[in-house]
């Protein structure tokens, strides 16, 4: 571990390690700096970096083929004057980049030596026991895992058991539904994304599955996977042909274990993303960004670590920006942006900008969930904090503004009502 002090980071060699989304959006971002020598990304899959929400939507509906999801085309990937180091897992580092002697240590025992260094290592499925003993029971984090389910799903008619109802529970169990599957998605809790959207909001998102045919069953509790199905602990069988898990992720940092920097839930980042020491000071020229990193937003006063697409791409950019800027002298800038997703679910387009949390006031401010077209806004200690549209671009997107002037509960609710006038 370095002593952090004032001392810049050295530009020469950065290793970004995560070759997806995050990683791939610094290693451009650094590229366009000519500060920057050469830039080394580790990824532990095969592929070159891809999308992928179309995993669970077009893709695992077979309406794409893998070669739709590219995130760069072949060309531009050879043109970035990047070296990319695919198919190798980082295993731990030696964070001494002070002394030059950074190394990121990989599955295979070689060592990539770095100055400075981004941890865009992303997020990985939290599994259930028994998941590795049946060939039945998927995950769907990779394009691998989504061709695997999708083989078993298409052409439909098979009895697909869904595991969690959030994203990838919702999203797999709408497509699997328009494939002509039966599909039972068995939740914990008493609502779908009970912790972002709060259960009136789950209850009005499980509706819209329960118009296609959905059973969407919550409060379950699960006993065990077993070769026919989901036995709950009540013990009712929910037979299946296919089952998928779809119950969280947890962030990918086993490869840092020991590594002295500060890890919980995500690597611990302060307001510039630079990643923190255990002792609690910035360690210089390492920095993280997306579904991996842990930081102090400071548009909403608050800690978070954002698991969505738009975050992921925005804070790989920051990063790389922020690393350059501390390297040679200038002002990092906070990363402070509004959060913003979006989930496709059968014809539903949902949109989400903010960060609400269950215990949230709600109150539909345009169209009705009867009508399965609306706006709600979630409000917190007189403050707007976030806005849910479910098919409503045009009532979701202006509320941007209302975030970024710190809108009152009370005039935001007057805006929201506004727009749906
Ligand atoms: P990741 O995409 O997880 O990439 C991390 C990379 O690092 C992976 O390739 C991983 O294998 C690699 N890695 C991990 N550990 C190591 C190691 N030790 N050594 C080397 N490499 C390592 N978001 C939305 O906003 N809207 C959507 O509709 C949406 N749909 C989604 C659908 C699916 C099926 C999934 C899985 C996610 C979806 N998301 C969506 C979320 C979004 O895709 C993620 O937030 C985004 O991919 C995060 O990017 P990342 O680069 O931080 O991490
Ligand atoms: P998620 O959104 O965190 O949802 C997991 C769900 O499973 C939660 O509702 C959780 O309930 C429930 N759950 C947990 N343990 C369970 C159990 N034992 N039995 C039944 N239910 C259980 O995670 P995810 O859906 O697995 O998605 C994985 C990642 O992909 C996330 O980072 C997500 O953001 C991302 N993703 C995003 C999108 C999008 O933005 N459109 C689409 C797909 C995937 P509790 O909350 O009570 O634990």
């Amino acid at each position: 571990m370095t002593d952090s002090g004032a001392r810049r980071p050295s530009l020469d060699r950065v290793v970004v390690v995560g070759a997806s989304l995050a990683g791939l959006r610094a290693a451009e971002t650094l590229r366009q700096h000519d500060a920057v020598g050469s830039v080394v990304v580790v990824g532990d899959e095969q592929h070159r970096p891809y999308d992928r929400p179309p995993l669970s939507k077009k893709l695992l509906s077979g309406e794409w083929e893998s070669d739709r999801i590219h995130l760069r085309q072949p060309d531009v990937f050879d043109d970035l004057d990047v070296e990319w180091m695919l198919g190798a897992a980082a295993t731990g580092v030696d964070l001494d980049t002070v002394a030059g002697a950074g190394g990121v240590t990989l599955a295979d025992g070689a060592s990539v030596a770095f100055d400075s260094l981004i941890i865009a290592t992303g997020a990985r499925p939290r599994r259930l026991p028994g998941h590795d003993e049946f060939d039945h029971v998927h995950e769907l984090r990779s394009l691998d895992d989504a061709l695997a389910l999708r083989a078993a799903i298409t052409p439909g008619g098979g009895r697909v058991v869904v595991i969690g109802a959030g994203f990838i529970g919702l999203e797999a169990a709408a497509t699997a539904k328009a494939l002509g599957n039966d599909v039972v998605v068995l939740e914990g809790a008493s609502a779908p994304l009970i912790r972002g959207l709060g259960a009136e909001m789950g209850d009005a998102i499980a509706g819209l599955h329960r118009a296609h045919g959905v059973d969407v069953r919550c409060d379950v509790r699960i006993d065990a996977l077993t070769h026919d199905g989901v036995r709950l602990a009540d013990g009712e069988l929910v037979p299946a042909d296919v089952v998928v898990v779809g119950i969280g992720v947890a962030p990918a940092t086993d490869w840092l274990d020991g590594s002295g920097l500060e890890i919980r839930d995500g690597v611990v980042c302060d307001a510039n993303l630079n990643a923190l020491a255990v002792e609690g000071a910035a360690v210089p020229g390492v920095f993280a960004a997306g579904d991996v990193a842990r930081w102090p937003n400071g548009l909403f006063g608050e800690e978070m670590r954002v698991e969505h697409w738009t975050n992921a791409a925005e804070q790989g950019a920051h990063a790389a920006t922020n690393l350059v800027h501390f390297a040679v002298g200038e002002e990092p800038e906070p990363y402070a942006p509004l959060p913003f997703f979006w989930s496709d679910q059968f014809e539903h387009r949902i949109q989400f900008l903010g960060r609400a949390s269950a215990d949230d006031e709600v109150q539909v401010v345009a169209g009705s969930v009867a009508d399965g077209k609306f706006l709600t806004l979630f409000g917190r200690d007189g403050r707007l904090r976030g806005a849910l549209g479910v098919n409503a671009p045009r009532w979701v997107m202006p509320t941007r503004k209302l975030f970024l002037e710190h809108a009152t509960w009370d005039d935001a609710l007057a805006a929201g009502r506004a727009l749906g006038a």
